[in-house]
């Protein structure tokens, strides 16, 4: 069964090989085999199909691809938000509040939650999204996180060194012992990556460095929430463990870019964090010009960033943090694609899967250029509209 989809008004393709960063084709079709990408092209060249749809002029691009969501949990903060946006300063140990209502959350529950934000995200264009633990912090309680996540996506990132829970309070080593020991055998098997909160308030470097050795040896690979409150060194344990992204990039010293340009490491940008933490926002454009792959994601979270719109990241980050709009709208797509170290998605190139989103608008610049407007007409994933 293959499907034709022509009279495209601009396709996104992520060429590599193109002459511009998103490889644009106008007037364009594309043509979907067995759930990948098998032709594209010229719409007056295009082959016939099985079926074809008829686009109307409008874009279409690769389905966003976030590689940065804290999907399993339980609990408000609204309240929290609120108190913020009143004055109140940000601190780690704001997680512990979800890790307590998490916790007494049944599997329905949290299952249900999960269900619901990955319904979001799908609305609103994302058909790859990676899913953290880390509310849980106990063994029980992480290895079920991911047993759920796991049932909505491939890319589970085992964070049981999301902070150091109250029971810990005062041992502090006892805690890391245990996420490098038992917490890890016990989600290993349900995790593709491993993740450390490596800042002020939750863990330092050499915490980072001994749990991310642990999970590798059992096989998962590293990412590290870096350098978003202040300019630690999360950045350089990330290099220096190989990491294929580093979180939040916020607080970045001239030599952690230079480290982070000079490895394969993806520096990934999550503006909603800063949006609502009413925090200044990392510099896009100052990684950018140094050669750094820079990814945006939503961050998901229900304490500092509760949003599941990929769109809205984008418009933050290119009036707030200098991208152009054709690199935000990359760093959406192949940008976080490289951030989980994929190739089969993040673009529209004859063998990639068709993921992929018709807009409700003749160009992709509408992203950014119509802030908060729904524009995601439909959604489709591996050659089949979901949404
Ligand atoms: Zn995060």
């Amino acid at each position: 069964m293959t499907t034709l989809l022509h009279n495209v008004g601009e396709l996104i393709t992520n060429d590599p090989a193109a002459d511009d960063l998103l490889g644009v084709v106008t007037d364009a079709a594309l043509v979907i085999d067995d759930g990948r990408v098998a032709w594209v092209g010229p719409s007056a060249a295009a082959p016939s199909a099985d079926e074809a749809i008829d686009c109307d002029g409008a874009a279409v691009m690769p389905g966003f691809v976030d590689s940065h969501a804290h999907l399993v949990f339980a609990g408000d903060r609204s309240a929290e938000f609120a108190a913020r946006m009143a004055g109140q300063l940000y601190a780690a140990g704001g997680i512990r509040t979800t890790v307590a209502a998490t916790r007494a959350a049944s599997d329905e529950e949290l299952r249900a939650r999960v269900a619901h934000l990955v319904g979001e995200l799908e609305r609103q264009g994302s058909t790859t999204y990676e899913i953290k633990s880390g509310y849980g912090l106990t063994t029980p309680d992480e290895a079920r996180s991911l047993r759920i996540a796991a049932e909505f996506t491939d890319e589970t990132t085992f964070l049981g060194a999301h902070v150091v829970p109250p029971e810990y309070d005062g041992d502090r080593s006892g805690y890391v012992d245990l996420v490098c020991g038992d917490m890890l055998t016990a989600c290993a098997p349900h995790a593709r990556w491993a993740d450390v909160f490596c800042d002020r308030g939750a863990f330092d470097a050499d915490e980072t460095t001994a749990i991310l050795t642990a999970a590798q040896g059992r096989g998962l690979m590293p990412r590290v929430h870096a350098n978003q409150l202040e300019q630690g060194p999360g950045v350089a344990v990330a290099v220096a463990q190989g990491a294929a992204s580093a979180d939040h990039c916020t607080h970045l010293s001239d030599a952690d870019v230079a480290l982070l340009a000079d490895s394969d490491t993806v520096a990934t940008l999550l503006p909603g964090a800063e949006f609502s933490t009413r925090s200044p926002y990392p510099d896009a454009r100052r990684l950018i010009d140094a050669g750094v792959t820079v990814a945006l994601a939503t961050d998901c979270n229900p304490g500092s960033s509760y949003t599941t719109s990929m769109p809205f990241c984008i418009t933050v980050g290119v009036r707030d943090m200098h991208f152009t709009v054709a690199e935000a709208l990359w760093s959406a797509t192949a940008g976080g694609a490289a951030a989980l170290r994929r190739t089969d998605v993040g673009g529209l190139t004859p063998g990639q899967r068709a993921d992929l989103m018709i807009l409700d608008a003749p160009s992709a610049l509408h992203l950014a250029y119509r802030p908060g407007v729904d524009l995601i007409a439909q959604v489709w994933r591996e050659g089949k509209r979901i949404r």
